[in-house]
């Protein structure tokens, strides 16, 4: 049951075929039996969702309403803010806190009667791509235990890939949903900037955060999508436009499309893995119709130094709220206040965050701000207009999530720089703010290959769409890493 798609279990809840109690009965027992080889949670909360699941059950005897995912166990990132569970963001530093409100997207889950079955472990406050800077232990890759499942959402795509959950949320800054999507075989989805609320997921690049979605198939995502989307009075930066039915739209014809391809980007740092895979991927797309160009992005190769600038600036204010006074952790033994302050957040970060408190501190500092951060912002106004410009010829544009196939556990440690190389072509669309989504195109070296499609503010719709036409057409989906093989046999 459990290998089933969200759509189909759904289905069988509302038709009482499957009761929300054995769904949840299943997913735990087989939660238990790969969370030890694979770590995606942080927490695990299953008396609570079996409460939640008799409930369900309750109401679904009385023909009560009970929502468009009831039934369905998700994970949820442990930087969105859980009244039941602690909100760590993978940190010393908040280590123990339990936050006293729920984000709007684990209200609108609960509302829409899914079950959140724990937290997911990512890097510390978001800041990374393989899920190794969490202050509290790795989590390995499901298609090869020895390398990354890529970050920062690793954790939540795991949970996927493993059929341990159904649907899961992560968030995505510079390309922290699609990444790991990509490094485990599964599709995930980065609204536009504003499409989803950010009120209760812990800041980190405030202009660039955004929450995303994990599933097996398009269907189970775009629903998932579609539930947790739409303006939220509680954050200024959301958007005031309807949200569509994406997963009622996803069968509408879309005529032919026109696909860009951004060559020029590409010229850098792609593996001949991935060029292939996805080279046989815009093949996939003619085939089913779809027109290939080629575009150009030319300012979009300055995207990694640009996102190191704005990033880190604005993750350096937002996390001076961690002074040992407000929230969490607090260092014993000091008397003064500053050294309280030093203390507390030199014991509570880790080395990365300080990294970035640092660079964005400087970059904002008296006399070096112009030079950095507002030649910065130039920048990624300059990286958006290619965006606007190449969105008048085409209608998506086509590109790997990933310039390289997951890397092994410990290896890019030591090398920051090669880490952010990983984001290569991520991060442009998350400076323009742009939606896209990761959907896998290949298996390479047993290994999964993703390719992101991205298209105009609001064309999630027609994202979701292409990807479905993908999906048919390649059979790619709900696809089985070794190990759920071996242990489901
Ligand atoms: N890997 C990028 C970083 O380290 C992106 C992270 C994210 O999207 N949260 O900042």
């Amino acid at each position: 049951m459990i290998f089933q798609p969200a759509h189909k279990i759904l289905k069988e809840i509302r038709e009482r075929n499957l009761s929300p109690v054995e769904v949840i009965q299943a997913t735990l027992e087989w939660a238990q039996k790969l969370e030890g080889k694979l770590r995606s949670f942080l927490v695990l909360d299953p008396e609570g969702a079996l409460a939640k699941a008799l409930m369900l059950e309750e109401k679904l005897k009385k023909g009560e309403e009970v929502g468009p995912l009831a039934g369905i166990p998700v994970a949820v990132k442990d930087n969105i803010c859980t009244r039941r569970m602690t909100t760590t963001c993978g940190s010393r530093i908040l280590e123990n806190f339990l936050p006293p409100y729920d984000a709007t997207v684990v209200e609108k889950l609960e509302r829409a009667g899914a079950i959140i079955i724990g937290k997911t472990n990512c890097d510390e406050f978001a800041m990374g791509s393989s899920t190794e800077n969490s202050a509290f232990f790795k989590t390995a890759n499901p298609w090869d235990i020895e390398r990354v499942p890529g970050g920062s959402s690793g954790g939540s795509a795991t949970s996927v890939a493993s059929y341990q959950v159904f649907l899961a949320l992560g968030s995505d800054t510079g390309g922290s949903v699609r990444q790991p999507a990509s490094f485990c075989g599964i599709f995930g989805m980065k609204p536009t900037y504003g499409r989803v609320s950010r009120y209760g997921l812990v800041a980190f690049a405030s202009s660039l955060d955004q929450i995303g979605t994990f599933a097996r198939n398009v269907p189970d995502l775009a629903l998932l999508t579609e539930v947790i989307s739409g303006h939220d009075p509680r954050d200024s930066t959301s958007l005031p436009e309807p949200v569509p039915s994406y997963s009622k739209e996803l069968d509408s014809p879309v005529g032919t499309l026109r696909i860009g391809v951004p060559w020029d980007l590409l010229q850098e740092g792609l593996t001949p893995e991935v060029k292939e895979a996805f080279e046989d991927a815009l093949e996939i797309f003619e085939r089913a119709g779809f027109a290939i160009e080629e575009v150009s992005l030319p300012h979009a190769s300055y995207g990694i130094p640009t996102y190191y600038l704005i990033a880190p600036a604005e993750a350096s204010a937002n996390l001076a709220r961690y002074d040992g006074i407000r929230f969490g952790l607090r260092a014993k033994g000091e008397e003064n206040l500053i050294s309280l302050y030093k203390k507390t957040r030199g014991e509570g970060f880790g080395a990365e965050v300080k990294r970035r408190i640092m660079l964005g501190t400087f970059a904002l500092s008296l006399g070096y701000r112009d030079a950095f951060y507002v030649k910065a912002q130039k920048v990624r106004t300059l990286i958006s207009q290619d965006f606007q410009k190449a969105f008048r010829k085409v209608d998506l544009i086509a590109l790997p999530t990933s310039p390289t196939l997951p890397f092994k556990l410990g290896e890019k440690v030591q090398d920051p720089l090669s880490m952010y190389m990983s984001d290569l072509y991520t991060i442009p669309i998350s400076l323009a703010g742009l939606p896209a989504i990761s959907i896998p195109i290949a298996l390479k070296n047993g290994l999964p290959v993703g390719m992101q499609i991205v298209g105009p503010a609001l064309s999630e719709s027609l994202i979701f769409k292409a990807s479905y036409l993908f999906e048919r057409e390649s059979g790619l989906s709900n696809l089985k890493p070794p190990i759920v093989e071996e242990l489901s046999a």
